[in-house]
């Protein structure tokens, strides 16, 4: 079959800061060791973002000498503890990830599993895939699985269709979940044909993964567009990083912009602390801030949990500005603008 459009974007990718330097006016000889031990992608239409070195594209997608600090934990989230086989993490009763591909359309200088993707060791066999599959339909009580990577939208239509079917077959999975950056970083991969795929598999939700308002562009509007036209429930995770979205401003008009393309805000992260990726964490203090920020003055739509991801699989939990001043029969509730309002509770 004929290459697609998407395809020969991912072969026009750009994999090193040497052909980065072709592009813009700066020395990468220094980034050659980051590049050698973390993989560098970037998609010509995610490139095409880029207006200057340093700006808050850049920092998602080029390399940086601050990878190379020793600053944290290899697998803080100890998914491998919760990994009946190579590609499922099954950590919650009722739900798993499924880890379906080993690779993705640019890869984020942030993230959690930049140890793996990319890697030849994460590239998953047709035979991981078939044990992924029969551990989920040998475990009655999964009733929600999650397409991860690496990105499955990576995958070929055929590749894709061929799991999703096997999935959607088994009886007691009432919902599929797919989680994705490719709308933000290769939107020509969100093709009709594609949709028409996804449709047959519903209840099918789709959590994407922009992170700056830069991302909302229009061939991203119309890939969400075309998406949600298929009937499929669009969310957002966005991870918050310090000197690319760490202020209120920029976040609430992300989150304006991603309702304004029906993709409703799920989440806002909370950096793991995943090695060499320092250099992007915020502190708490400064997420529950923007949190705060935005409840009351935005949409209710547009307050997403703030969710940190704790170490040792102790799980996701949400992290909430502090409203309640004062518990007991009578609470002492400080409002959005900062009044405080008494409000008799029920004795307990
Ligand atoms: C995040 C995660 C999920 C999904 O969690 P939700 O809060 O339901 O979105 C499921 N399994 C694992 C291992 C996870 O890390
Ligand atoms: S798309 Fe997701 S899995 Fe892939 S590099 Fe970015 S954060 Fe990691």
């Amino acid at each position: 079959m004929a290459q697609e459009l998407w395809q020969q974007s991912l072969q026009d990718a750009v994999t090193s800061v040497e052909q980065l330097g072709d592009h813009f006016d700066f020395d990468p000889r220094p980034l050659t060791v980051v590049e050698a031990k973390y993989p560098m992608r970037i998609t010509p239409y995610y490139l095409g973002l880029i207006e200057k070195v340093g700006d808050p594209i850049w920092k998602q997608a080029v390399p940086d000498l601050h990878e190379l600090a020793d600053d944290g934990l290899v697998d803080p989230l100890g998914e491998e503890d919760f990994s009946p086989v190579p590609a499922i993490i099954h950590r919650y009763p009722d739900r798993v990830i499924f880890h379906v591909s080993g690779s993705c359309a640019s890869y984020c200088r942030f993230c959690t599993r930049k140890r793996k993707v990319g890697c030849p060791e994460m590239a998953l066999s047709f035979r991981e895939l078939r044990e992924g599959i029969e551990y989920i339909a040998a475990t009655p009580q999964i009733h929600d699985v999650i397409f991860s990577g690496g990105d499955p939208l990576i995958l070929p239509d055929s590749v894709l269709e061929d799991l999703l079917a096997r999935v959607h077959a088994i009886p007691h999975v009432e919902i599929i979940r797919i989680g994705t950056r490719v709308p933000a970083t290769l939107p020509e991969r969100v093709t009709d044909r594609l949709c028409a795929l996804l449709k047959k598999f519903q209840p099918l939700y789709l959590n994407t993964h922009f992170n700056h308002p830069r991302e909302l562009t229009q061939q991203a509007a119309e890939a969400c567009a075309r998406l949600a036209d298929a009937g499929i429930v669009l969310g957002n995770q966005t991870v918050l990083l310090r000197g690319v979205n760490d202020q209120p401003e920029i976040i609430s008009e992300l989150f304006r912009g991603l309702l304004k393309m029906r993709v409703r805000p799920y989440y806002l992260h909370q950096m793991d602390l995943t090695r060499g990726t320092g250099h992007f964490r915020t502190s708490v203090k400064t997420g529950l801030k923007i949190i705060h920020s935005l409840r009351g003055p935005m949409s209710g739509l547009a307050s997403p949990h703030y969710i940190i991801d704790l170490p040792g699989g102790k799980g996701k939990i949400p992290l909430v500005p502090q409203y309640v001043k004062r518990r007991g029969d009578m609470l002492l509730i400080q409002t959005a603008d900062g009044d405080v309002v008494e409000y008799p509770d029920l004795p307990s």
